[in-house]
């Protein structure tokens, strides 16, 4: 008698692992992930430059992949002013690594106050089959309705190039609405507006109003990496979530921004966002592989 209530219990036990499993894999997307927003140091100095917790070497990036949850991740360099130099070497660097490992798409970065050189380099790395151009107004130091950035926004829509521009800046509240005006004003070049503009997020809903334009061209895009593991289990889920789909759900990346964060707790993140598990393969896969013209 013993024996078979502690059979049946055993049976019960395993049954509702197998069905508590079944239930939550099948709950959210389980395929591929593209992170289009991953940091990358290039020498030995930086490796803790951005975070406390994780190194960020090609290693680390590479065991981000190899651990199942990724099958691509975009690696990031960013130039600083007036060192073209070092600007061309670690665009070089970049580019190289994504020759080793085909799961690394390379992005870039120039400085816009380097004028006609940050021009020159924007030719040579699109030559060199870069797709995508890193801006940080904030820790580049410059004014996104300057000139200059005018200036990167013309070439890269010439050179069909996406710019990835960080889109929070504490110290100018009209960033998000002068991002808009460059995407608006350039219509060749595409954009992805890195974090969404975080806590200024809802200045985005205008392009719920610029759709009505025949003249608009759809040319900005939005990764979710620190809004979402930020936000997305926040009072302000909902209205993120309502933002997204208003704007379009088609226009949405997953990123991670590693080191900051770690690709798998920024995957359950957007988890806890309650998307659709279709809206969840497009924000992780599908999108990216369309913007990139990526086979899935
Ligand atoms: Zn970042």
């Amino acid at each position: 008698m013993k024996r078979k209530s502690f059979f049946t219990l055993a049976c019960a036990l395993i049954l509702n692992v197998f069905f508590v499993n079944a239930q939550s894999s099948g709950q959210h997307y389980a395929g591929k992930i593209i992170d289009m927003h991953e940091h990358i140091a290039l020498n030995d100095g930086e490796q803790h430059n951005m975070s406390a917790e994780r190194n960020n070497t090609v290693k680390d990036i590479l065991a981000n992949i190899s651990n199942g949850h990724l099958a691509k991740a975009a690696i990031i360099t960013m130039a600083q002013k007036g060192q073209m130099d070092q600007t061309r070497l670690r665009n070089d660097s970049v580019i190289h690594l994504s020759q080793l490992y085909n799961s690394l798409i390379p992005i870039c970065s120039v400085h816009p106050m380097d004028g006609a050189e940050a021009l020159a380099e924007m030719e040579r790395v699109q030559k060199l089959g870069v797709k995508i151009i890193k801006l940080h107004p904030n820790s580049q130091q410059f004014d996104v309705s300057s000139p200059d950035v005018a200036a990167i926004a013309k070439k890269a829509g010439e050179l069909k190039m996406i710019l990835l521009f960080d889109s929070y800046n504490p110290v100018d509240v009209n960033e998000d609405g002068k991002l808009i005006m460059l995407a608006i004003t350039h219509p060749d070049a595409r954009f992805i507006f890195a974090h969404m503009g975080m806590v200024n997020f809802p200045q985005f809903i205008t392009l719920v109003g610029l759709d009505k334009y025949p003249w608009y061209k759809k040319n900005m895009w939005f990764d979710l990496s620190a809004i979402a593991p930020i936000l997305g289990d926040s009072p302000f889920r909902d209205q993120l979530v309502w933002t997204i789909r208003k704007i379009g759900v088609q226009q949405f990346l997953f990123g991670s921004d590693f080191p900051m964060f770690d690709p798998p707790s920024t995957i359950k993140s957007i988890y806890k966002m309650k998307f659709t598990k279709k809206e969840e393969a497009q924000i992780f896969y599908t999108n990216a592989c369309n913007l990139l013209q990526i086979r899935p």
